[in-house]
């Protein structure tokens, strides 16, 4: 039987880092299913064009993680100011909304400031814990902000009851502007540069996987068209589809917990059952090559409902090298609550909605397309996760498997977020985890 120090299950970035981090150190193997490493930080080529799954920007925010990630990327990587808009009431004005009213119609902006008024001095009573996002989103924004972007944005996004969508994830994510800043941004002085994301780094050539590939070709370890396909956590053994079995000593989980422990033979039944508690939503992200698209928007965010999109954004004006000279590239991203889409009209509504906004103003611009589906996209934030995380980490704990990234940890997070917890799992395992 092949023997392993650390079984590292997925070679997205967090399994990438974790590898980097026992590299020469600690010996390890990466088991990694698909013919390409990088997970969700990968691009595909097609027709001279570089696709991502979907907008992968780099917001780097933590000195260890985001050297690592400059240091990989070298040379290859830019720093680009954000342009990110709203399309909304046939207007467009810039992200976030909340404090870029002035872009709207009078009436629109006059529901909106009037709402953050009233919400602003009423007297909330409690929440029961945890807050759901209706409630938050009403308490912190008012009525007007919360009808005409937030309640139908997020509906759109999470695919998910917004009354029982709990709140935990939107300290990073959703700006929320002082008093003086929404009044500003509808009537007076503009506000470009709020949130998390003003600035970001991509690479200047190859999309984000460029990151990817650099991570993948310092580790040894790293084997692809390895499937897990079972472990047994007391004994220490894992079964790799047309494989075999493969025994380590420590474990890092990189996969969606809910399917780790689905495929974790010794997991008790109360484990289980919250795991299979946990929930998620599916991305379908179309990709367009076009020609002569004129807008240098990055991204847009589409609360109406008339849009079947979300999000939308046009990579080629984070890197030019992303489509051959003259031309675009636009994705485009569909979320549902795990339903299949029905391409062929999803498609005949994507280009409607490119029409409408002004983007393109004719289907006879696209010149290339390739859809990319995103199964388990972003986790719902609801009581039972709530409930269920305590139980499955508490349990994990005990047979002493480091469970991490994105979806191992069952969190909304982000590349760098992946990066700094494959390096501390590293570091952990380093100081005899
Ligand atoms: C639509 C969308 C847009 C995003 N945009 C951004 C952005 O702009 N900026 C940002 O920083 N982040 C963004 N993210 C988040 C980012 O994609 C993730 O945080 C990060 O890539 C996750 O890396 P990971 O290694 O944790 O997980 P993954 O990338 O999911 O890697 C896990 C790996 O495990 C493998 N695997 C799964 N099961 C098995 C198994 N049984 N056996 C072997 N291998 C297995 C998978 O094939 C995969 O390669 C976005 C995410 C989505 C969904």
């Amino acid at each position: 039987m092949l023997e392993t120090g650390t079984l590292i299950i997925g070679g997205g970035l967090a399994g990438l880092s974790a590898a980097k981090g026992l590299e020469r150190k600690k010996p390890y193997l990466i088991a990694e299913r698909e013919n390409r490493a990088g997970g969700l930080a990968a691009t595909l080529k097609k027709g001279g064009f570089h696709f991502d799954y979907s907008g992968h920007l780099l917001h780097l925010r933590w000195p260890k993680t985001k050297k690592l990630i400059l240091d990989a990327l070298g040379r290859n990587c830019g720093l680009i100011k954000r342009d990110a808009r709203v399309y909304t009431h046939k207007s467009w004005t810039p992200y976030p909304f909340q404090a870029n009213l002035h872009g709207m119609p009078d009436k629109v902006k006059a529901d909106c400031v009037s709402g953050f008024l009233a919400a602003y001095n009423a007297k909330w009573q409690a929440a029961s814990e945890p807050e759901v996002f209706s409630r938050w989103t009403n308490r912190v924004f008012g009525g007007g902000i919360s009808k005409h972007f937030m309640l139908p944005y997020n509906g759109k996004l999470w695919q998910y009851p917004l009354e029982r969508l709990t709140t935990e994830w939107c300290a990073p994510f959703v700006p929320v502007p002082k008093p003086e800043e929404i009044i500003n941004g509808a009537y007076g002085k503009k506000t470009w540069t709020m949130g998390y994301n003003t600035s970001f780094y991509y690479p200047k050539r190859g999309g984000i996987g460029a990151l990817s590939t650099a991570l993948a070709m310092t580790s040894r370890g790293l084997r692809l068209g390895l499937e897990v396909e079972s472990v047994n956590l007391r004994k220490r053994e894992a079964m790799i589809r047309h494989f075999g079995p493969v025994r380590f000593k420590r474990l890092i989980n990189t996969s969606p917990l809910n399917d780790f422990i689905a495929r974790t033979q010794d997991a008790p039944a109360a484990v289980r059952k919250a795991a299979a508690s946990l929930r998620h939503n599916t991305v379908y992200v179309l990709n367009l090559g076009a020609k002569g698209v004129k807008s240098d928007m990055h991204w847009g965010y589409f609360p109406e409902e008339r849009f079947p999109f979300y999000r939308a954004g046009i990579a080629s004006n984070f890197s030019k090298h992303l489509a051959p000279s003259g031309m675009a590239s636009f994705y485009i991203e569909i979320a549902t609550d795990g339903r299949a889409l029905d391409l062929a009209s999803a498609e005949t509504e994507i280009i409607q909605g490119l029409k409408a906004c002004g983007l393109i103003e004719s289907a006879s611009q696209v010149v290339e397309k390739l859809w990319l589906k995103i199964p388990c996209a972003y986790v719902i934030y609801n009581r039972e996760r709530a409930k269920a995380l305590p139980l499955i980490c508490d349990w994990l704990k005990t047979r002493k498997i480091q469970s991490i990234g994105r979806y191992g940890a069952w969190k909304y997070s982000f590349m760098e977020e992946s990066v700094k917890e494959g390096l501390e799992a590293a570091g952990k395992i380093l100081h005899g985890y």
